[in-house]
């Protein structure tokens, strides 16, 4: 399998390099030069098949036996998927896919946990440097995905007051070669810093500079796994003929792995996009106008995202075609208020409880299904992780207390120089 870059159909790499390289040149994004497809046979028989020969079957049509040996991406995909990824019949054709069973609670342990063991193949001859910039969930998933990895270490920037309690446990009490660097700043601010890094390019040679930004293709093609496990698991049930699948999106890595595995074969009807108050999807589906804008504030902060990276990819797997592209991925727009209107009533309804991320998908995709259809929405995070917004739509949830002793993080101003000082 070669890698292309969407900005310049001439670069080409294998997928040891698309994942070494994190952005492909110009700025722009590696995707897969043809779409592999599966034999429809193989599809149909997924429900007799077990998780770990499903996941190695459609990552061996993704990547190249030069990048990883059949048993070494055997083993990397075990390892990936070592935690239940259940879809839970709700009721009312609605199901939810409830990725966040991982070690840190929330779906981005997928790509995590692939990416820091396929770089650890990858770095045999010479230590690497990750930097990743995180609102929350990536910096945790990251530290958990890569600890104890050799030859890899990671320095992770979070900032200051901005991530709860528990993403900052999960960050700052691995040690060993993960270190958690607290900014006086902001996100942006924070990924400013891991920006200018990787264009210094005296730094890059010391340290031999990684990304595990969710723009890697090492990062965004395991997710296409749960999919097909979804699907699995609704064939097995006699549910899978018509599937809708809702996505609550921010930067749209996830909902991107679930439209490359419906364009490798698998039989999803449509996906929904749901945005949070940061809508330029949205506004996109509406217009066919792609416009950007600054990020805002809201209760689902993994999806505050104004300039979505992964648009580029989904563009370029529909051929630029905004008709078709409109007709299989649908877009929806969701309030704060609507997040937590929906978290209580669905909380007295059904006793389950959603967090925030959920709400917004479970919001769309009721809004999108037909009679004649399942649905199934991604519970992206455990309700446990935004237990501040979870409250006050279910003011008796259960607030788990978290020792912040014992952690070790490093305190920097929002300055270049500082950042270099806490690298390697
Ligand atoms: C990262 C994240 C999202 C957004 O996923 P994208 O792939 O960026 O669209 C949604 N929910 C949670 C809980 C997340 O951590």
């Amino acid at each position: 399998m070669i890698y292309i870059n969407t900005k310049d159909a001439t670069e080409q790499v294998n997928f040891r390099q698309a994942t070494i390289n994190g952005l492909a040149k110009k700025g722009g994004l590696y995707v897969p030069q043809t779409i592999p497809s599966l034999d429809k046979k193989w599809i149909d028989n997924i429900e007799n098949l077990p998780d770990h020969e499903i996941g190695f079957h459609v990552m061996r049509q993704l990547i190249d036996p030069e990048s990883l040996t059949d048993n070494q991406l055997k083993e990397i995909v075990s390892e990936t998927l070592s935690f239940d990824i259940p879809v839970v019949d709700l009721g009312n054709r609605t199901n939810v896919l409830e990725l966040f069973h991982g070690p840190t609670l929330a779906f981005k342990d997928v790509g995590a946990r692939f990416m820091s063991r396929c770089l650890g193949q990858f770095s045999n001859e010479e230590e690497v440097n990750v930097l990743v910039a995180t609102s929350g969930d990536t910096g945790s998933a990251v530290a958990s995905g890569f600890f104890g990895v050799e030859g890899v270490k990671v320095t992770i920037l979070f900032p200051k007051g901005k991530v709860s309690n528990f993403q900052e446990y999960q960050m700052s009490s691995l040690g060993h070669n993960i270190k958690a660097v607290e900014v006086e700043g902001t996100f942006d601010d924070c990924q400013a810093l891991v920006k200018q890094a990787f264009r210094d390019k005296d730094l890059n040679k010391k340290y031999n500079l990684s990304s595990a930004n969710s723009i890697n293709v090492a990062r965004l093609l395991p997710q296409c796994l749960y999919y097909f496990l979804a699907y699995k698991q609704m064939k097995q049930r006699g549910l899978a003929n018509e599937l809708v699948i809702s996505v609550p999106s921010g930067n749209f890595g996830n909902i991107t792995a679930g439209i490359l595995a419906k364009k490798m074969g698998l039989p999803i009807k449509r996906f929904v996009a749901a945005n949070n108050a940061n809508d330029t999807f949205y506004q996109y589906i509406q217009t066919g106008n792609w416009k950007t804008k600054p990020s805002v504030q809201t209760f689902s902060n993994a999806m505050d995202v104004g300039a979505p990276s992964n648009f580029d990819r989904i563009r370029h797997f529909y051929n630029g075609n905004y008709d078709q592209l409109s007709q299989e991925i649908k877009a929806y727009t969701y309030s704060d208020e609507d997040t937590l209107t929906k978290m209580k009533s669905y909380y007295q309804a059904s006793e389950y409880v959603l967090d925030p991320h959920g709400a917004v998908g479970l919001l769309a995709l009721d809004a999108d299904l037909s009679p004649s259809e399942q649905g199934i929405f991604l519970a992206t995070a455990h309700p446990k992780k935004f237990e501040s917004v979870v409250i006050q739509a279910i003011p008796d949830y259960p607030i788990q207390e978290v020792n912040l002793n014992g952690c070790k993080k490093s305190e920097i101003a929002n300055d270049y120089k500082a950042f270099v000082a806490e690298i390697g």
